[in-house]
C-alpha cells in the first residue's frame, strides 16, 4: 500500500500522511510526482496538500490514515528545482514546509481550484471532422460556414465565430456530430523586442565584459555602484543577453508602487513580455502574472519580495536591485530574506545572480571580500552628472523653526529662486510625536503599545504608528483637565505647514504614507516633479527609494540626530545607507548637488566617517568592527521570540527553553537573554526574545533545529506564541 506524504499549511512542523484517493489506480499512485496538489480532509476542514513523496510506510498505523479526496494536478505545476528551494527555505528558516509551499501558489490554487491554463476558448476539428471534404454539410449553411472556417486554420477562437454571426448553438450541433471539439487558444507569446541600449561608459563596459565572461551556470555577483552610476543600464543589457539565449529573467525590486519609473524603463526598453508581481495586485491579476511566468509566456518577471518564489519555465538570470533594502526581509510568519533565497535559487537553477546597490549590505560585502561573490564597481555617475558634496550643519544654539535652521531656510530659498528643486528628508510622519500636558506632565500614550501617540493635526487625531490605534485629539488633559497641551517634537505635517508659509510662491509637496494614499498618487507626483519647476519636496523614507529627480539641486536631512543613536547593531549601517541614498537624489543631471545634514553632533564619529569617506570605505570599517564583536556577517544570529498577553509567562517560556537547550548547544554558540524586545508591549502583547550567536552557518543551522525541537517540546500554554527568526534584522 502506498502512502502519500503531504505538506499542508499548518503551524505544525511535520508532514502529514494520507492514503491515495480511493478511486486512484495503484499504478497511477506510484507515478505521482512531488509538487502535485491534492484535496484532503484536515480536522473538520478540507484543505489543499502538496505531495512531498510517495512512500511505503508511515509512522502511523495505515488503518489510522485517511484517504485523500481528489488529485488536483496530474503533473506538478512547479518544477523540481522550485520545490527544492521550498524545502531548503523551510529547513533554513525552520518554518513549516506546508506554509512555505503554499506561498508558491496564487490564492485560487491554494484554495483547491483547478489549474486553468490561460487562454481564450476556441474550437478545432476533431479527427473525424478532419476527414470531411471541403464544402461538406451544404444542407445547413451555417454549419457549413463554421466548418469552412475551421478548415482554413487549426484552432479558431470562439470570438471569431461570433463575429461572423455563427452562434454557439451551431458549434454545439457540430460537436454533437463529433466533428469539432473545444480547446484553449493560448495567448500569443509576447516577445520582448529589446530596443538599443545606451553606449556604455568605460566603467560600465568593464563591468559588462566581466559579467559576460563569467562561466555558465551559477555565479553570484555584487554590483556596487554609486547612485546614478548606471546600474540599471547594466541590468537592462544583461537581461537582453538572457532573452537572446531564450531564457527568462527574474528581477526583484524593493517596492513597486513607489517606483513606477523603474518599471517604465523596463517597458520602454523591452516592449512586451513583462509580468509584474507585487502585493497590490488583485487575486486575478496575480494569477495571470504567475501563470505567464510559469508557462514562459512572460520573459521578464519583475516583482517584490515574494516574487522570488515565482515559478519560471527557464530561469536564466536573477537580479536583486537595492539588495540592502530591509523590505526584502519578511518580518512575520515565514521570516525569510528574499535576497538570500534568490542566491539559493540561482544555485539550484544553475543561473547567475546579480545583487546591485549603491550601499550594499555588510553581508554582501563580506561575501564579496570572502570571494563567494564577484565584486564589480561603478565609482562614477553615468553621463555628465557629478556626485554631490556632503556637509554637516551645526544646529547648536541655532534658532529652529519647524526643525529648520536659518542657514537651511536660506539655502532652500536660494535654490528655489535659482529655479531649482529642494528635497528635505524627515523620517517622521504626522504633526508631532508627542502630546504633553504643560501643567501635570501627562503624555498621550498608546493603550496597547509601549509607544507615544503621534499628533496628526489635519485629521485632528492621535495615532499609534505601531498598532494603528487612533482617537480624537483631546481638547484638554484627561488627568487634570488643563487646556494647556504642548505639542513637542517634529513631524512632516508640521514642517510642511511652515514651508508653505515661508515659501508661498512655490509648491510644497509632502511625501509620506499619509499623503501618498491610493494608486498612482506617487506616479502623478513624480511626473509633476520631473517637469522640473522649482518646488520643495518634503518626505520620509518613501522619497529615498530609487527615484530620479533630475531637478533636485539641494538635499537636506532635517533630523540627522534621530538616525545617529539607534540601539540596534545595524543602526550605523542603516544610517550610512539611508544618508547615502538620500544624498544620491541630488544633482542627478548636469549640476552637482549639495547635501546638508542638520545635526547637534557634527563631530559624531559615524557622521564624520560618512563625511570623510565614501560609503564603500565606511562599510569596510564597519565590517571590521562587526567581526571584532562577533556579530553578523561574522557568524550567525538567531532569535526566538515569545508573544503573550502576560509578560512573565512569555519570559518564563524562553527561560525554560534556554535551560533545555543550553547543554546540547553546538560548540561556540552563546545564548543571550531572555530579554524584553525593543518596544516590549505592542498591540496589547508583550514580546521577549532569546538570542543565539553561532560562530558559523553550520553551527547556526544545528542550533536552529535544536531550539525549535526544544521549544516544540515545552508546554507553552494557551495564548503564548513563539517564533524563530533566522538572520533577524531588528534585534536590539
Ligand atoms: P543607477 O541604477 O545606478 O542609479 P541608472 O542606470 O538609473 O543608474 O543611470 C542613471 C542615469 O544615467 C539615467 O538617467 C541613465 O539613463 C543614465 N545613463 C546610464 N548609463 C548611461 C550611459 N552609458 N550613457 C549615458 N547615460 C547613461
Ligand atoms: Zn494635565
Ligand atoms: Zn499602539
Amino acid at each position: 500500500m502506498s502512502v502519500l506524504r503531504l505538506a499542508i499549511a499548518s503551524p505544525l512542523r511535520r508532514p502529514f500522511d494520507y492514503l491515495p484517493p480511493p478511486d486512484m489506480e495503484p499504478a497511477q499512485v506510484i507515478t505521482l510526482q512531488p509538487g502535485v496538489r491534492l484535496r484532503v480532509p484536515f480536522g473538520s476542514r478540507e484543505v489543499t496538500g502538496y505531495l512531498l513523496a510517495v512512500t511505503r510506510d508511515s509512522e502511523l498505523e495505515l488503518s489510522a490514515l485517511k484517504p485523500a479526496l481528489t488529485l488536483l494536478d496530474p503533473v506538478p505545476l512547479v518544477d523540481a528545482r522550485l520545490l527544492e528551494l521550498c524545502l531548503w527555505s523551510a529547513d533554513y528558516y525552520q518554518h513549516p514546509v506546508g506554509e512555505v509551499m503554499s506561498a508558491l501558489f496564487p490564492r485560487a490554487l491554494r484554495e483547491g481550484r483547478n489549474h486553468q491554463e490561460a487562454g481564450e476558448t476556441a474550437w478545432r476539428l476533431s479527427i473525424h471532422g478532419q476527414g470531411l471534404p471541403a464544402g461538406a454539410l451544404s444542407r445547413s449553411p451555417r454549419q457549413a460556414q463554421a466548418l469552412a472556417l475551421l478548415q482554413q486554420g487549426d484552432t479558431v477562437a470562439a470570438r471569431r465565430f461570433r463575429e461572423k454571426g455563427i452562434s454557439n448553438a451551431i458549434l454545439a450541433k457540430l460537436r454533437e456530430k463529433g466533428l469539432v471539439e473545444n480547446c484553449l487558444l493560448p495567448p500569443p507569446a509576447e516577445r520582448p523586442e529589446p530596443g538599443p541600449g545606451l553606449d556604455l561608459n568605460p566603467e560600465q563596459s568593464t563591468v559588462m565584459a566581466d559579467l559576460r565572461r563569467s562561466p555558465r551556470g551559477f555565479s553570484c555577483h555584487l554590483l556596487e555602484g554609486v547612485t546614478g552610476s548606471g546600474k540599471t543600464e547594466i541590468y537592462l543589457q544583461l537581461i537582453a543577453d538572457c532573452l537572446e539565449r531564450d531564457q527568462q529573467a527574474l528581477v526583484l525590486i524593493p517596492e513597486i508602487g513607489l517606483t513606477p519609473q523603474t518599471l517604465e524603463r523596463f517597458r520602454q526598453r523591452f516592449g512586451g513580455g513583462i509580468a509584474v508581481l507585487h502585493s497590490g495586485l488583485s487575486d486575478a491579476r496575480r494569477y495571470e502574472a504567475w501563470e505567464a511566468a510559469r508557462s514562459g509566456r512572460a520573459r521578464i518577471v519583475i516583482g517584490t519580495r515574494s516574487a522570488v518564489f515565482t515559478p519560471l519555465e527557464n530561469a536564466g538570470l536573477i537580479i536583486v536591485d537595492e539588495e540592502h533594502d530591509s523590505s526584502y526581509k519578511q518580518q512575520d510568519g515565514f521570516r525569510y530574506s528574499a535576497r538570500d533565497v534568490a542566491v539559493k535559487r540561482g544555485q539550484l537553477s544553475a543561473c547567475p545572480v546579480l545583487l546591485g546597490s549603491a550601499t550594499p549590505s555588510l553581508e554582501s560585502i563580506h561575501n564579496a571580500l570572502a570571494g563567494r561573490y564577484q565584486l564589480h564597481r561603478l565609482t562614477r555617475r553615468a553621463g555628465s552628472a557629478r556626485l554631490p558634496t556632503l556637509s554637516a550643519l551645526d544646529l547648536r544654539r541655532q534658532e529652529l523653526r519647524a526643525g529648520l535652521s536659518p542657514p537651511l531656510i536660506e539655502a532652500v530659498g536660494e535654490t528655489l529662486r535659482s529655479g531649482q528643486q529642494a528635497l528635505l528628508f524627515l523620517n517622521r510622519r504626522g504633526y508631532a510625536p508627542t502630546l504633553q500636558c504643560h501643567d501635570c506632565g501627562w503624555i498621550a500614550e498608546c493603550m496597547a503599545c509601549d509607544a507615544r501617540l503621534t499628533v496628526h493635526r489635519r485629521q485632528r487625531r492621535l495615532r499609534c504608528h505601531h498598532c494603528g490605534a487612533a482617537r480624537r485629539l483631546p481638547p484638554e488633559c484627561p488627568d487634570c483637565m488643563s487646556q494647556s497641551l504642548l505639542v513637542t517634537g517634529l513631524g512632516t505635517e508640521q514642517s510642511e505647514e511652515f514651508l508653505r508659509q515661508q515659501f508661498k510662491q512655490w509648491p510644497v509637496f509632502r511625501v509620506d504614507s499619509d499623503s501618498m494614499q491610493g494608486r498612482g498618487a506617487m506616479q502623478a507626483l513624480v511626473e509633476e516633479i520631473n517637469r522640473g519647476q522649482p518646488c520643495v519636496l518634503l518626505g520620509t523614507q518613501m522619497l529615498t527609494k530609487g527615484h530620479h529627480f533630475p531637478g533636485v539641486a539641494l538635499v537636506a536631512v532635517i533630523d540627522t540626530d534621530a538616525l545617529l543613536f539607534s540601539p540596534d547593531f545595524r543602526g550605523e549601517e542603516r544610517m550610512a545607507q539611508l544618508l547615502t541614498q538620500v544624498a544620491g537624489r541630488a544633482g542627478r543631471s548636469d549640476q552637482p548637488g549639495r547635501v546638508i545634514l542638520q545635526t547637534h553632533y557634527p563631530d559624531h564619529p559615524a557622521l564624520q566617517g560618512l563625511l570623510r569617506h565614501s560609503y564603500q570605505e565606511l562599510a569596510r570599517e564597519m565590517l571590521e568592527r562587526r567581526r571584532a564583536a562577533g556579530l553578523p556577517p561574522a557568524g550567525q544570529l538567531l532569535m526566538v521570540r515569545s508573544d503573550c498577553a502576560d509578560a512573565g509567562r512569555g519570559e518564563g517560556f524562553l527561560q525554560r527553553l534556554r535551560e533545555a537547550a543550553a547543554e546540547a548547544l553546538p560548540r561556540g554558540c552563546n545564548l543571550i537573554g531572555p530579554l524584553p524586545s525593543p518596544m516590549q508591549r505592542r498591540a496589547g502583547k508583550f514580546r521577549s526574545q532569546l538570542l543565539l550567536t553561532a560562530p558559523g552557518r553550520r553551527e547556526g543551522q544545528a542550533a536552529a533545529r535544536l531550539l525549535v525541537q526544544q521549544a516544540e517540546a515545552l508546554p507553552a500554554g494557551g495564548g503564548l506564541k513563539w517564533s524563530i527568526d533566522v538572520d533577524p534584522t531588528d534585534v536590539f
